[in-house]
């Protein structure tokens, strides 16, 4: 008997190519199939030892230190419930006509000055971001806008703090296409997630 949660692949709402050319349909499928399905596949595997835990992937990630897991549980739970988490959240926000909306706009543009300058700092995070990681705009618990970026598949929900944008720079998300061109992965980002 299965009490716990069976965490599973969120159904995507765009076709692998949707994305073309900014993120390449081989990359797409590779990157949903294999890399966030393993994640929810250890996700799962740890998640069956610890029935009794109760409430969401998120609630749980915000309480890490309380859920009474083994070191080595919580290493897996972290790494694997943050990409399950990250890589949920990130195929929400992607699509060949999505934008972020306007209220959400207007509080970059009050926090980072202009939507370029917010870019701008976007892209510094992103390449400043050494080996794998994400690059995240959030709020925080006082409701304000922070931009920073997290290390392997941490997630924002670790700090309590609620994800608004966020963008994978592992290299799994942008290799066959950009090579080491993190950057230009990075510009084309803007064009499956619009912000003028
Ligand atoms: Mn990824």
């Amino acid at each position: 008997m299965y009490l716990y949660m069976n965490y599973q692949l969120p159904k995507l709402d765009f076709a692998f190519d949707a994305l073309e050319p900014a993120i390449d349909a081989r990359t797409m499928e590779i990157h949903y199939t294999k890399h966030h399905a393993a994640y929810i596949d250890k996700l799962n595997t740890v998640m069956a030892k610890y029935p009794q835990l109760d409430g969401s992937l998120e609630e749980l990630m915000s309480n890490i230190d309380s859920l009474g897991m083994a070191e080595s549980d919580l290493a897996t739970f972290r790494n694997n419930g943050g990409g399950h988490l990250n890589h949920s959240f990130f195929w929400s926000i992607l699509g060949p006509k999505k934008s972020v909306d306007e209220v959400l706009q207007k509080r970059i543009v009050r926090t980072f000055g202009s939507v370029d300058m917010f870019k701008e700092q976007f892209s510094a995070c992103a390449l400043s971001r050494f080996g794998s990681g994400w690059v995240w705009l959030v709020q925080d618990a006082s409701s304000s806008l922070k931009l920073y970026s997290t290390a392997n598949q941490d997630s924002p929900y670790l700090q309590k703090h609620i994800p608004l944008i966020g963008l994978d720079v592992w290299e799994h998300a942008y290799y066959l296409k950009y090579q080491n061109r993190r950057a230009e992965y990075v510009s084309a980002f803007w064009n499956v997630l619009k912000l003028v």
